[in-house]
């Protein structure tokens, strides 16, 4: 375990982070309080199959039953008819057992999630006006999440988020400055190096990032160069489904709550398709607030020990 703080740049764009493991982790106990909260909504939870269950706007049915099912947000932020906050909300229940985790599916379950999560950034991407959409996932109660039956949520926007905008320039400079995608190079390298890689087979590899910014932060790559989770393989997926899988397994164990996101190329570029985990235990102080300077006290190379134990 490295004990030495140490001032690390991102591989392309301009992020620092400060890793320093002195300071200690601040783990925040909260598998009780989730436990009370699953107990309590069990009864009149609208994500769970019954007569009172949600409208499907679309879902995969495995012997007549739906596996994996997507429905409206029934207190959205955006809306299609609100012209001063347009968007589209959705939820996709991961699975139709309450109290199931996430962590808990199968492989080729997760993977049913994420061909839902392809034909649904599809499907809303072809709205009128709708130019980003994020996928993403709160799981453990520091990490959002607010019903306990899991469940993913993707938000479509009219604008292209900042943080989006800024992450695509920094990528196109890289790609100007050495003729190469940033992150084939940084799967090249990391392959190499072996000491922050979690997971790899044919199709992809799971990594903890040189900089990353938050402790146990988990990026998912293809190995090939694709831009969306739609043109990904049937293998892909189900490989990509695999590292989710050993990755929130462990997360869960230790009891830390994460998030997950999907980046897909921005529509007319060409950059790759990653899945990004950030775990939330790390609670943001004021100077990572007022500097947007992060100070991360687990370094890569033993978060990716940690998943690998
Ligand atoms: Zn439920
Ligand atoms: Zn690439």
């Amino acid at each position: 375990m490295k004990k030495i703080s140490e001032i690390r740049k991102s591989f392309f764009g301009d992020k620092y982070v400060i890793f320093a493991p002195k300071r200690g982790l601040r783990p925040h106990k909260i598998s009780e309080e989730d436990a009370k909260r699953k107990e309590q909504f069990k009864e009149n939870c609208f994500f769970c199959p019954g007569p009172d269950e949600d409208k499907a706007v679309y879902k995969i049915d495995v012997g007549g039953k739906w596996l994996v099912k997507v429905v409206e947000n029934k207190f959205p932020a955006l809306s299609l008819t609100n012209k001063k906050a347009y968007g589209k909300q959705e939820i996709v229940i991961d699975t139709p057992n309450h109290g199931e985790d996430f962590c808990d599916l199968s492989p080729e379950h997760i993977r049913t999630v994420l061909d839902v999560y392809a034909a649904r950034i599809k499907a809303i991407n072809e709205l009128e006006n709708i130019n980003y959409v994020q996928v993403f996932k709160n799981d453990g109660g520091k990490a959002g999440a607010s019903i306990p039956h899991a469940h993913s949520q993707i938000i479509g926007l009219e604008y292209i988020p900042h943080h989006m905008m800024a992450d695509t320039m920094a990528m196109d400079k890289y790609c100007c400055e050495n003729g190469s995608c940033a992150y084939c190079d940084i799967i090249k390298k990391e392959l190499k190096e072996k000491e922050r890689i979690v997971f790899d087979d044919d199709n992809v590899v799971a990594l903890c990032p040189w900089a990353s910014s938050s402790p146990y932060a988990l990026w998912v790559l293809p190995k090939a160069h694709k831009n969306k989770l739609e043109d990904l393989t049937p293998e892909e997926r189900l490989s990509i489904a695999k590292a989710l899988k050993i990755a929130t397994s462990r997360l869960d164990t230790e009891e830390i709550p994460y998030n997950f996101f999907i980046h897909d190329s921005l529509p007319h570029n060409d950059h790759h398709f990653r899945l990004k985990i950030a775990s939330r235990m790390n609670v943001w102080g004021g100077f990572e607030i007022g500097s947007g300077v992060i100070i991360n006290p687990v370094f890569p190379e033993d978060a990716a020990d940690f998943y690998k134990k």
